[in-house]
């Protein structure tokens, strides 16, 4: 990049200087979106490492963008775990796309905060059309409201503040929870963390929070769910929320939302469902039949920054009881207050934050420029991958799977075919080879532990990776694991 050490201007009489750098920008973006291999997928910095490049105190003086953007490439770049590298196949793959980060590029530009449909009326629009788009498109019905909030976290937090206004025993939002009976929260042992930790804020506790088993193929056990609903009721307790998963973090289990359904209906349960990973497939007819009962879900919870190519930052929750929601959350300061409040969506009633991104915009921007043809075809690209890494586990002599693979998560261990060591020894085993692969740098890959083993876990799902890629990876830990074991 040219020298030129004076400072940016930010007279908007003389934007000359940004549109040249922003020009320069949007070429190493696309230099870099077009070869992400050329950097090591998981980074291999130290802890520490970046601080000490930075200085300890902001600059008195204004600095050039030349000097910014050389120490973004010699600092920052270094330091990055590369997302967008198509060997990234750790936890969920979320790779945004190119025109999802057009989209944030322009939302970054109109800086709106669409707290109140006044203050941005097109942002509230195009969240509340876009989400309607994908409702029709998911198989949802009418009712379902959807806002999007910054993660599945969040949106799981605001699913259970809603679900506990929604107990009539209690008047929480005047008394909170002081004067009523122990609200208890119903997880399987696969649940994300984000449903305990929202459970902790909401002022449930983690003593109320019910882990119900799950079977061989780690869905929730109905009859262990129905056992325990009955025994809390019986005990005193108030049964509220019950948390079925499609798609769950580990092996991306689903539960029988059908069946959780029917529990909480009996039991007068709020049915919170957690798709944030899996929820885009619901567009795909062949996939639509794991969904069966979502649409009697109270809550409703997808990220579109998962599987949607999206960039992070937006997560969508669906609520069928938009007027709990707002009954919960909705606190209208005089400032706040609008003439048209009565015809439109402040989207400020139905969340934590006031503030709100415009994150509609770039999700907007991914739908329209893929087509719903065009995610399915890459979604039946990304399932038909994992089914083939499934194969060629299952035809190694020295592999065996430990889950199976409904979606595009392939969970597996090594087991040489001759082992006579422990189970401990063979964890040790399969934890060496994860870290020796991962450390050269061309694929990275995490963990979980199933049914006590530990367990391998390739996540397929990138939008820049391709059949190459997975036989890459799986040639990395065949060969690895040949390594090791001369050792
Ligand atoms: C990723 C994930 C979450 C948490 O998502 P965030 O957006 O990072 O908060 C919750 N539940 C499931 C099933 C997930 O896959």
């Amino acid at each position: 990049m040219s020298e030129n050490l004076e400072s940016l201007s930010h007279d908007p009489r003389d934007l000359e200087q940004f549109r040249k750098y922003g020009h320069q920008l949007i070429d190493w973006i696309a230099d870099y979106h077009s070869h992400p291999e050329n950097f090591p997928v998981l980074s291999q910095r130290q802890p520490g490492d970046i601080q000490k490049q930075l200085p300890d105190e902001a600059p008195q003086q204004a600095e050039s963008l030349d000097q910014i953007l050389k120490d973004a490439e010699d600092i920052v770049v270094p330091g990055m775990t590369h997302w967008n590298h198509p060997g990234f196949m750790a936890y969920f793959s979320v790779s945004g796309s190119p025109t999802g980060l057009l989209g944030e590029l322009m939302a970054a530009a109109f800086n709106v905060n669409a707290m109140l449909w006044k203050t941005s009326p097109a942002a509230t629009e195009l969240e509340q059309v876009v989400l309607d788009w994908l409702r029709k498109a998911f198989g949802f019905p009418e009712t379902f409201f959807g806002a999007i909030h910054d993660t599945a976290s969040t949106s799981t937090l605001i699913g259970l503040i809603a679900a506990r206004e929604a107990v009539a025993e209690v008047d929480v939002r005047k008394k909170g929870l002081s004067d009523g009976p122990p609200l208890c929260v119903y997880i399987s042992d696969q649940t994300h963390s984000s449903v305990e930790k929202a459970a902790i804020i909401v002022g449930v506790g983690q003593d109320y929070v019910r882990t119900i088993p799950s079977d061989d193929e780690f869905r929730m056990d109905i009859n262990a769910l129905e056992a325990a609903i009955k025994a809390d009721v019986e005990s005193g307790h108030r049964p509220f929320v019950v948390v079925p998963t499609i798609g769950t973090t580990s092996t991306t289990s689903a539960d029988d939302v059908e069946a959780v359904a029917d529990l909480a209906e009996k039991y007068n349960l709020w049915l919170h469902v957690d798709a944030a990973y899996a929820g885009p497939l619901a567009m795909l007819p062949e996939m639509r039949h794991h969904f069966t009962g979502c649409e009697r879900a109270d809550s409703y919870v997808t990220n579109a920054h998962k599987w949607l190519f999206t960039q992070i930052g937006c997560s969508i929750l669906y609520c069928s009881k938009p007027d709990v929601l707002k009954r919960a959350l909705s606190l209208v300061p005089e400032y706040l207050k609008t003439q048209e409040e009565d015809e439109v969506v402040n989207y400020m009633d139905y969340g934590v934050a006031l503030g709100r991104r415009f994150n509609a915009l770039k999700l907007w921007f991914v739908l329209r420029s893929f087509g719903v043809e065009g995610l399915q075809a890459l979604w039946r690209k990304h399932l038909e991958m994992a089914q083939q890494l499934r194969r060629w586990v299952e035809a190694h002599p020295d592999f065996e799977m430990l889950a199976p693979t409904p979606f595009s998560v392939v969970c597996f261990r090594a087991k040489p075919s001759d082992w006579s060591g422990s189970e401990n020894a063979l964890d040790e085993l399969n934890n060496q080879l994860m870290h020796a692969v991962n450390r050269a740098g061309k694929v990275f890959f995490s963990h979980t532990r199933l049914k006590g083993h530990l367990t391998l876990r390739m996540a397929i799902g990138h939008l820049y990776m391709e059949t190459h890629h997975v036989q890459t990876a799986w040639e990395a830990v065949t060969k690895e694991l040949q390594h090791l074991l001369k050792k």
